[in-house]
């Protein structure tokens, strides 16, 4: 079977874009992850929409007001911008079920996906799906296309175990996930 550039890669924020400050309000905090803008801007250049997906409870906690996620937002696409990297489109969960209920938007939960590739007018069969914790990769499973688990500091060994339960492949970060999706291969060799 022959690999082909994916559709359409979703991408988690905090600790897959930048670096995870924990519930982050302030845009001065933002602080890109090494290498995060290189590996977006790969994407840009094959003309690969990349879609920022990303669960902000923070909001519904009342720790985050939603101005104050718009100004984290743009100052983390602005610091990309500088490094020649564009996200094409953003989506975010404000809720908690905790706080506000369930919801069908927070990730494990496909909404934020299923919404970006009516937007795109993709399938989610070539989509792709990266990001530090189990829950922004489980969706590939339900609708089609390829999670890779990369690490950070609060990649717990519980996302591992259900990753690799799910048979879900893992990568060291970002750029090593989004070089293996440029190579066209299915085990990563370049063909
Ligand atoms: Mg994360
Ligand atoms: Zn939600």
């Amino acid at each position: 079977m022959s690999a082909s550039l994916p559709s359409v890669v979703f991408l988690d924020r905090d600790g897959t874009i930048i670096e995870d400050a924990h519930f982050i309000n302030d845009p001065n905090a933002v602080r890109l992850i090494p290498g995060a803008a290189k590996a977006i801007a790969a994407l840009n250049n094959g003309k690969i929409p990349v879609v920022v997906v990303t669960n902000q409870s923070g909001i519904a906690r009342g720790l985050i007001t939603q101005a104050q996620y718009e100004a984290v937002r743009a100052a983390s696409e602005e610091m990309l911008g500088a490094e020649g990297a564009r996200i094409d489109r953003s989506y975010f969960c404000p809720h908690h079920p905790d706080v506000s209920g369930p919801c069908e938007c927070r990730k494990p939960a496909s909404k934020m996906f299923r919404d970006a590739l009516g937007d795109f007018g993709v399938t989610a069969e070539k989509a792709a799906y990266i990001g530090d914790r189990w829950r922004d990769v489980a969706a590939s499973k339900e609708l089609g296309g390829r999670g890779i688990l990369i690490s950070s500091p609060m990649t717990s060994d519980e996302d591992r175990r259900r990753a690799r339960e799910m048979d879900i492949e893992d990568a060291a970060d970002l750029q090593e996930a989004v070089s293996r999706l440029l190579s066209l291969t299915e085990g990563g060799a370049p063909k």
